[in-house]
């Protein structure tokens, strides 16, 4: 029982050639346009107005089409903030007002175990907040627009005082240790006074560095490994203890290679996850909140997305993108086009 409801926002056509410089890429094919199968006015339905919106890597592996399952047009954005500006029926948890997020899904089956459990993104009938077909058939598109209608399930408050804009990665990127000790890796020296006297980690090792490398071989009880570009797993696994555990939760884009031996030898485990189900998620912004935990975020203007992909495809970024939606989607469709033209 969904209504439709108009929204504008940035999509990109079609796959094109992904060798193609980027920038000329999205020129010709990112538009500000207006699509209309947001759904709202349902009984169950939370909307929103965008306010902020994260840049994460696989909005960028989505436009290029990297993991050949993309559905053009294409309107990216799973890390979305704003303000609630209307309620179906049977919503309590929000009312109009309200600060809310939704991340990476917008429905799920509801009913089988994975679902069951409050881990909806493992779900095999999960519709992904945007490049999936939700239940009537239609494409959904993502928070690169003013405007969503979402299920009261998949939508997370927001607290008073978690600021929109930093508190929007931590829909998909959110990532929490809690009292472990922390080693940080990178393939960047530079990161290192920030990464121990801002971020408070315990130690920092450089990837590069075969030295340092060499030297923390065995002593780690596990990675997380939130490289989104291809990368050697080899070294990564040399540092893990026996029993250690390497966890990919970044998306390479390319099939990966492991080495077999090392992982025999060390009765090491190589595993994956993905985001956290919504009751874990509503728990993570409410602890974030409580203990004032936001992202390093650069805020954008909605007409750098162009220049913010491409940056962020060289990794440089510290060390998320969020796009300003509410301040500056403002501007007339024909006017966007021409400025990004
Ligand atoms: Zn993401
Ligand atoms: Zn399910």
């Amino acid at each position: 029982m969904w209504a439709n409801l108009s929204a504008q926002g940035y999509m990109r056509k079609d796959g094109g050639d992904t060798l193609f410089p980027l920038r000329r890429l999205l020129i010709l094919h990112v538009q500000l346009i207006l699509f209309n199968n947001f759904r709202a006015n349902g009984d169950d339905a939370v909307t929103l107005k965008i306010l902020y919106c994260g840049i994460c890597h696989t909005d960028l592996h989505s436009v290029k089409d990297d993991f050949g399952f993309s559905m053009f047009p294409v309107v990216p954005g799973h890390e979305i903030v704003g303000i609630v500006t209307e309620v179906g029926k049977k919503v309590t948890k929000f009312k109009v007002g309200d600060k809310a997020g939704v991340g990476c899904l917008v429905d799920s089956c509801r009913a089988c175990p994975n679902c069951n459990q409050d881990v909806e993104v493992y779900c095999p009938k999960k519709i992904d907040t945007y490049n999936d077909i939700y239940h009537d058939g239609t494409p959904t598109y993502g928070g690169f627009s003013d405007m969503i209608a979402v299920d009261k399930h998949f939508v997370v408050l927001f607290p008073d005082n978690m600021p929109l804009d930093g508190g929007a990665p931590l829909l998909c990127a959110g990532i929490t240790a809690f009292g472990l000790k922390v080693t940080v890796i990178s393939t960047s020296p530079s990161k290192e006074k920030e990464a121990i006297e801002r971020l408070g980690a315990d130690s920092f090792l450089v990837s590069r560095d075969l030295k340092q490398m060499e030297a923390a071989k065995g002593t780690l009880d596990g990675i997380i490994d939130t490289v989104s570009a291809p990368h050697a797993f080899l070294p990564l696994i040399d540092l893990l203890k026996c029993h250690g555990k390497l966890v990919i939760v970044g998306v390479p884009g390319k099939l990966i290679e492991l080495p077999v031996i090392p992982l025999l030898m060390g009765k090491k485990l190589v595993a994956g996850s993905a985001i956290g189900g919504l009751k874990e998620t509503q728990e993570m912004i409410d602890f974030a909140a409580k203990h004032n935990v936001t992202a390093d975020i650069e805020v954008v203007p909605m007409d750098y997305i162009n220049t913010a992909m491409e940056r962020l495809a060289k990794g440089d970024v510290r060390y998320r993108f969020v796009i300003d939606i509410g301040n500056t989607l403002k501007a007339p469709v024909t006017e966007m086009i021409k400025r990004l033209s």
